[in-house]
């Protein structure tokens, strides 16, 4: 076992599942409500995640048909890979946001996603080579996805009847756009997803459309000040604390605005060579892609605000500048 379950109070557990990467586990959590308990995230679709979870289970001395609700904070993989399967054993509803259902929906679908995601790549001056590689990565992730309808939406400010009292839905986008934290007033307590982990910084990817990281910024501002006593994080360990994790994660997201701003006040650059610019240890091309979209969601943040400016040129490579230069 990864980690024996933990049970943060009665009727709350923690149940931390394997994952096959450098970050190598997810969290979960188990809620009761009423007669059931919902489980909130379900882990990477692999049959270790699968069986952790039924141990895990078992150790807390529920079965697998316990679960009577499934809710996603956000439709990332390592969060909703297994809810599928999981769904069709326990029959249990599900539950998400409008935003993450329709982006779980998009990427369950869309046949032109590697074509999107190539586009998106050239126009930031990716090498032609690398870009099979990166997508290779991406097909294995995308047999997380499935176009599964919720039974209901999360709504923002809605309130969750549960065992340890009510539980407030906070939409937090940024990480993911319609990423929801559950807050217990009475408890202190967050379930925040990957909005706030400890030690980690979400990444934080562009979006065709969205303004990520400005979203991102706004989110961490609306949970700065409510009382929180624990974070129960998706990654990492039960923490305190948020208060200074939110400054020191501002302070990180504008530093990383700053360098990229002295960069293409030296001479326009492309994403791709800003993200050599910033990272000094070459990628592997699966990290390659979260730091190129980093690179692109900051870009946004900074266009929005005329900070930078982007020229495309005849071949459509997309040439960044800065403003004041
Ligand atoms: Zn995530």
């Amino acid at each position: 076992m990864l980690r024996p379950p933990i049970e943060v109070l009665p009727g709350l557990w923690q149940l931390t599942l394997p994952l096959p990467f450098e970050l190598d586990h997810v969290n979960t959590y188990l809620l009761r409500r009423g007669e059931g308990w919902t489980l909130i995230d379900t882990g990477l679709r692999t049959a270790d995640s699968y069986n952790e979870l039924v141990a895990q289970l078992q150790t807390i001395g529920l079965p697998i048909s316990a679960i009577t609700e499934i809710l996603l904070t956000h439709t990332h993989p390592d969060h909703v890979g297994q809810t599928r399967r999981l769904l069709d054993e326990t029959g249990a509803r599900l539950v998400m946001s409008r935003e993450e259902r329709d982006q779980l929906v998009g990427l369950a679908h869309s046949e032109d996603r590697p074509q999107l995601l190539t586009g998106t790549m050239t126009a930031a001056g990716v090498p032609a080579g690398l870009i099979p590689r990166i997508l290779r990565g991406f097909a294995q992730i995308r047999l997380n996805f499935d176009a599964i309808e919720p039974d209901a939406f999360l709504e923002d400010g809605a309130v969750l009847d549960t065992a340890l009292g009510p539980f407030q839905l906070i939409e937090t986008p940024g990480h993911s756009p319609g990423h929801m934290c559950l807050y217990s007033r009475d408890r202190q307590l967050m379930i925040s997803g990957d909005h706030i982990l400890q030690f980690i910084t979400p990444n934080i990817g562009w979006l065709p459309e969205k303004d990520a990281l400005g979203d991102f910024h706004r989110s961490l501002q609306r949970v700065f000040p409510l009382e929180i006593e624990t974070i129960l994080p998706g990654h990492g360990q039960i923490f305190r604390g948020h208060q200074p994790w939110i400054a020191e994660t501002r302070a990180h997201h504008d530093e990383r605005c700053e360098q990229i701003r002295m960069s293409v006040s030296e001479s326009p650059r492309t994403a791709h060579q800003l993200v050599g610019d910033l990272w000094a240890r070459p990628l592997a091309p699966f990290h390659h892609r979260f730091a190129l979209f980093e690179v692109l969601a900051h870009l946004e943040y900074m266009q929005r605000r005329n900070v930078v400016t982007c020229e495309i040129l005849d071949d459509g490579l997309q040439l960044w500048r800065s403003l004041d230069s």
